[in-house]
């Protein structure tokens, strides 16, 4: 066990410091789209987080900010691919199976039922009630969960309350993500936990190099959950869920707006919609996984009745259940 442990460590030190083969084919590939090509060639190189940007909505400088792209969930996404290499998921992405549109992803339960006596001179058979199979899930994609922060993060936390108690961003996201995979296990839907460690830094490069690397037969999408925050010390005002997508992205849109409306359906916060900006300020989660990914922000810890709320185990359930719903949506419906 500890030498497989030590051995994906091993790899993930190697995809970032350097492997033999390692490459930058994405951005010499004609136009700069900022992300990596999306092939199935795992030991490029990754480029090194870079401190000065942000990586999350809190984060997000003035500047930056007035280049935000705001876009209403309600509005349909386009059906061509945009500019992330990752959107010819499901479709041209070498190496995974295509699902056709018509794909049951459920199948139907199966009912055993006792067999019927051949002749009326035999006994009657007692009556057992019918054996139903729980439905089994098709799985379609596997699900990069992210939890975003360590505990080593600097900042992340809410002002202490009345009673000194304080909210923690890294736990609550690695709370959440605990509830989804509790879910998908039940249900049959794959994932991975990209950072199951609690001890730990930001780890971008770490986050985005492992599930790049991950080997899956099954197309890979990319989740990363926060909670938001504004300013710098003290309580304020703003509040509300917003999901992020690689600019243009629209598998990502399409994906965004899933979780922003089950997010909203389910917990009737303020609606900030989906959020993206162009550029190479882009988060690093966002910018550098070679598959559609999306960053939701589950209200903000710095406004105290939404901090409370978010201290809840019955909010923090519902949250999980609201993204358990719209990767269920996905999962049935495709991208
Ligand atoms: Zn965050």
């Amino acid at each position: 066990m500890f030498e497989k442990i030590a051995a994906f460590f091993r790899s993930i030190f190697r995809s970032l410091f350097g492997g033999a083969e390692s490459s930058s084919r994405g951005k010499n590939s004609g136009t700069d789209r900022h992300k990596p090509n999306t092939n199935n060639d795992t030991q490029k190189e990754l480029p090194k987080a870079e401190p000065d940007f942000p990586q999350d909505a809190h984060e997000v400088d003035k500047d930056t900010a007035a280049a935000i792209v705001v876009v209403d969930e309600s509005e349909p996404v386009a059906l061509e691919p945009g500019d992330d290499p990752a959107d010819n998921i499901d479709s041209e992405n070498p190496g995974v199976a295509a699902i056709p549109a018509d794909t049951e992803v459920i199948d139907a339960p199966v009912i055993t039922e006792p067999e019927t006596p051949e002749t009326e001179t035999q006994p009657p058979v007692e009556e057992e009630p019918p054996v139903v199979e729980k439905p089994r899930h098709k799985a379609r994609y596997t699900w990069c969960l992210d939890n975003g922060h360590g505990k080593r993060t600097a900042g992340k936390r809410s002002p202490k309350l009345e009673d000194g108690s304080q909210f923690f961003e890294y736990e609550f996201n690695r709370d959440i993500v605990k509830k989804i995979i509790a879910q998908l296990d039940e249900i049959g839907v794959k994932h991975f936990n990209v950072v199951p460690e609690i001890d730990i830094d930001n780890f971008l490069e770490g986050r985005v190099a492992r599930a790049n690397n991950l080997k899956s037969d099954l197309p890979k999408i990319y989740l990363s959950i926060h909670s938001n925050a504004f300013g710098n010390s003290g309580w304020e005002l703003p509040s509300g869920i917003e999901t992020w997508f690689f600019h243009n992205s629209r598998a990502g849109r399409a994906i965004a707006r899933v979780f922003q409306k089950r997010l909203i359906n389910k917990l009737g916060w303020k609606n900030r919609n989906l959020k993206s900006y162009p550029g190479k300020r882009q988060f690093y989660v966002l910018r550098n996984t070679s598959m559609p990914a999306v960053l939701t922000e589950n209200g903000f810890y710095t406004n105290k009745e939404e901090c409370k709320l978010l201290m809840k185990d019955n909010i923090r359930q519902k949250i999980a259940d609201a993204h358990v719903e719209a990767i269920l949506e996905i999962e049935r419906n495709g991208l």
